[in-house]
C-alpha cells in the first residue's frame, strides 16, 4: 500500500512541477478564473468546446502542488469527452476528494485516483477541486467578473 501511496505523490509532485496543458488557449471559447484564499492558489482555466464536446482544456496560474496536479491532470482527462460526462467525472472526483463513497470504483477515475490521499488533508481538499470548480464555472459561461472562490464551495 505504501509503494502506492509513493507512486501517487510522485505522480502530483511530476504534475505540480511540469503542469500538462499549461497556457493560454487562444481560441478558448469558454474561461473563468479560480481562487482559493485559503492557500493563495490561483489560476485561470481555458476551454474550447464544439458540439457538446470539450475539445481543449488548459489553464495558466499558480499555486501548490496539488492544486497545479489538479488541473494539469484534469486537462489530461476531460480532453475530448463530452460536457455531460466531464461534469460526471467532476462529480466522482469531489466524491473521491471528500470520501462520500458513491459507490464509484476507483480504478474507473483512471489517473485521477492518485488524489485519493487528499481526503486525509481536509485543508487540500479546496487545492484539489480549485480547477474543476473554475473548470465548471467556465462551463456555465458565468460572466465572471470577480475570481469564483472556493470559499462557500461545498467541499466540506
Ligand atoms: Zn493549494
Amino acid at each position: 500500500m505504501s509503494d502506492l501511496r509513493d507512486l501517487y505523490q510522485e505522480t502530483i509532485l511530476d504534475h505540480g512541477k511540469n503542469p500538462r496543458n499549461f497556457g493560454k488557449l487562444d481560441d478558448a471559447n469558454h474561461q473563468a478564473q479560480g481562487h482559493n484564499p485559503l492557500c493563495g492558489d490561483r489560476l485561470t482555466v481555458f476551454v474550447k468546446t464544439e458540439g457538446g464536446r470539450i475539445s481543449e482544456v488548459t489553464f495558466e496560474g499558480n499555486g501548490c502542488a496539488i492544486s497545479m496536479a489538479s488541473a494539469s491532470l484534469m486537462g489530461e482527462t476531460l480532453k475530448g469527452m463530452p460536457v455531460d460526462e466531464a461534469n460526471e467525472v467532476f462529480q466522482n472526483f469531489h466524491d473521491l476528494v471528500t470520501a462520500e463513497t458513491n459507490g464509484v470504483p476507483e480504478e474507473d477515475l483512471g489517473k485521477l485516483v492518485v488524489f485519493s490521499g487528499v481526503r486525509e488533508f481536509p485543508v487540500r481538499v479546496k487545492c484539489a477541486t480549485l480547477a474543476w470548480h473554475t473548470l465548471r464555472a467556465a462551463l456555465e459561461d458565468h460572466k465572471v467578473e470577480s475570481p469564483v472562490s472556493t470559499e462557500g464551495a461545498k467541499d466540506e
